[in-house]
C-alpha cells in the first residue's frame, strides 16, 4: 500500500467510521447468503444488536429494542429457511417509527400523551412486513406526532446525527434515518407528511422514498394529517426500498383513499425539469447548488434533456402546507383526551378539567402551537379565510405541478436547501425551522411519490440530498431513473 494512503484512510475512518468498518451490502446478497446456508438470521440480528449497543446510547435512535423477541424471530425464520419457506424479506432486519402501531407493543408517537400505550393491532405496512418474514428490532424515535424537522421535537430527546453527532439527524422520521445510517437496521419503515422520510434521509447520507398517496395503506399510522400523511421505506439501498415498497403496497380494506387503478401507460421522454425559483431560492447552500447542478450536467451527459421550468406558486407551498396540515392535526389529536388511552392528569375536579390538564401536561410545545393553529384556521369565523382558501391554493399547486409532468418524466431539486443544521441551531424559531420544508411539501401536496437519493457531502462532512419527483403511481420510473443519477 503506498505510504500516503494510510493517512488518508485514517482522516476517513474518522470523519465517517461506519462506511469504514461496516459496508452494509443489499438485502438481496444477504438473501444469497442466508438461501445458501453461510449466514443464519440469528447472526444477522446479532449483528445488528451488538451496533445497538454500541451506538444507541449516544444517538438514541431507537426508543425500544426487541432484542429477544428478534432473536426467537429470527430463529423460526431459520427454521424455514432450511425447509424453503422463507418469505420474501426472510431476515431484513427493520425497525418502525414510533407513529406506527405494532400489535402489543407500545407506540407513542414520540408523545408522552401515549404513556403507557399498547397497540392492540398492527399497522397494515407493519403487517405485511411480518408476513413477508422481516425482522422488527424496534421502535424508533421521531419528533412528535411527526411534526418537526430535526427530530427535537419528541418527548424522548433529539436524535443525534452519527456522522457528526453535534449536528441533528433531520425530522420527523430521525430515529429512523440514524438506525440505518449507523447500521443499526437494514431497513426503517417511516411516514412523511412534508417530507419526514426524505429530510432526514438526505442529513443522514441515506435513501427515503415517499409512495404515492393512495399506494400504502395508512392503517394503523397514528394521524398527523390524513390527506397528506404516507409510509415509505429508508436504506441505503434502492433496491432495498423497491422491495419494501412491494410488499407493503397494495389495497387495504381498512383505508379507503387507496387506489386499485395504478397501472400507468406513459412513454418516458427523456426530459427532467427543474423549478427555477427552488434552485435559486436565497435559502438554498452554495455548495448544494453546485452539487446538484453537477448532477444536472451528468444527465445531461447521460442523454437527458434538463429543462429549467418556472413555478409561481413557490410563496404560497408552506402556508397551504402549514395550514391544511395543522387543520387536520388539529381534529386528529382531538382524540387524545387522557380517556380512551396514554397519560391521564391527576387531581382534577371535573370531566373539562381532566382533558385539558391532560392535554396540556402531554402535548409537547410544537404540537399545541399546531393544534391552536390548526383550531384557529378551521375556526366559523376564519375558515373560508383560510381553510378555504388553502384548498384552492392546493388545488392551484396540484395543477400546475402536473402541467410540468405532462412535459417531463421527473422534477429534480435539491432535498434540503441546507445540511445538517447543528442541535438547537433552528429550535427557538418556528418559521426558520418550517423554513427547511420547502423542497419536500410540493410532493404531499400533490400526492406525488418522491425520492431522496444522497448527493455526496459538503465541505463539514455532512450529507446532502437529490430529490426526484415523479408521476402518481410511477415508483418504478423514479427508482429506475434514480439508479441513473446515482
Ligand atoms: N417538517 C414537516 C412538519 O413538521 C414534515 C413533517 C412530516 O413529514 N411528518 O410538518
Amino acid at each position: 500500500m503506498h505510504s500516503w494512503l494510510v493517512p488518508t484512510m485514517l482522516l476517513c475512518l474518522k470523519r465517517i467510521p461506519f462506511l469504514m468498518n461496516l459496508v452494509p451490502v443489499a438485502y438481496s446478497e444477504i438473501r444469497r447468503d442466508l438461501l445458501a446456508g453461510k449466514r443464519t438470521c440469528v447472526e444477522i440480528v446479532q449483528g445488528h444488536l451488538d451496533r445497538i449497543s454500541k451506538y444507541n446510547g449516544q444517538l438514541n435512535a431507537f426508543l425500544t429494542v426487541y432484542d429477544q423477541e428478534a432473536i426467537t424471530r429470527a430463529c423460526e425464520i431459520d427454521a424455514r429457511i432450511q425447509t424453503g419457506q422463507a418469505g420474501a424479506l426472510a431476515g431484513m432486519v427493520v425497525g418502525i417509527k414510533d407513529l406506527l402501531c405494532y400489535e402489543d407493543h407500545p407506540s407513542q408517537a414520540g408523545s408522552q400523551i401515549l404513556d403507557g400505550f399498547q397497540s392492540t393491532f398492527s399497522a397494515t405496512a407493519v403487517q405485511r412486513l411480518l408476513d413477508a418474514d422481516a425482522i422488527i428490532i424496534g421502535r424508533q424515535n421521531c419528533d412528535e406526532f411527526g411534526m418537526g424537522s430535526t427530530n427535537e421535537n419528541s418527548a424522548f430527546g433529539p436524535v443525534l446525527n452519527y456522522a457528526n453527532p453535534a449536528h441533528v439527524a433531520g425530522g420527523s422520521s430521525g430515529g429512523s434515518a440514524v438506525a440505518v445510517q449507523a447500521g443499526m437496521c437494514q431497513v426503517s419503515l417511516g411516514t412523511d407528511t412534508g417530507g419526514s422520510i426524505r429530510m432526514p434521509a438526505a442529513f443522514c447520507g441515506i435513501m427515503g422514498l415517499k409512495p404515492t398517496y393512495g399506494r400504502v395503506s395508512r392503517w394503523g399510522l397514528i394521524a398527523y394529517a390524513s390527506s397528506f400523511d404516507t409510509i415509505g421505506p429508508m436504506a441505503h439501498h434502492l433496491e432495498d426500498l423497491a422491495l419494501v415498497l412491494d410488499v407493503i403496497e397494495g389495497l387495504d380494506a381498512y383505508d379507503s383513499t387507496l387506489v386499485s387503478d395504478t397501472v400507468i401507460d406513459y412513454q418516458p421522454k427523456k426530459r427532467i425539469a427543474y423549478i427555477k425559483e427552488m434552485v435559486e431560492h436565497p435559502s438554498l447552500q452554495t455548495e448544494i447548488k453546485d452539487a446538484f447542478f453537477e448532477r444536472v450536467e451528468q444527465l445531461k451527459a447521460a442523454g437527458f434533456e434538463v429543462v429549467s421550468v418556472n413555478f409561481p406558486y413557490i410563496d404560497q407551498l408552506l402556508p397551504t402546507y402549514y395550514v391544511l396540515t395543522t387543520a387536520e392535526a388539529s381534529s386528529n389529536l382531538a382524540r387524545f383526551d387522557g380517556v380512551k388511552y396514554g397519560h391521564r392528569a391527576d387531581g382534577t375536579k371535573d370531566l373539562m378539567d381532566m382533558y385539558k390538564k391532560t392535554r396540556d401536561e402531554a402535548f409537547g410545545e410544537e404540537v399545541k402551537r399546531r393544534i391552536m393553529l390548526g383550531t384557529f384556521v378551521l375556526s366559523a369565523d376564519y375558515y373560508d379565510a383560510y381553510y378555504t382558501k388553502a384548498q384552492q391554493v392546493r388545488r392551484l399547486i396540484q395543477e400546475k405541478t402536473l402541467e410540468i409532468l405532462a412535459d417531463a418524466d421527473f422534477i429534480i431539486s435539491p432535498t434540503t436547501s441546507s445540511t445538517a443544521y447543528k442541535l438547537g441551531e433552528k429550535t427557538l424559531d418556528p418559521l426558520q425551522m418550517y423554513l427547511g420544508d420547502l423542497f419536500t411539501v410540493q410532493a404531499n401536496i400533490t400526492g406525488l411519490p418522491a425520492i431522496s437519493i444522497p448527493m455526496g457531502q459538503d465541505s463539514a462532512g455532512l450529507s446532502m440530498g437529490f430529490q426526484v419527483t415523479g408521476r402518481a403511481f410511477d415508483e418504478k420510473g423514479l427508482l429506475d431513473f434514480s439508479k441513473i443519477v446515482q
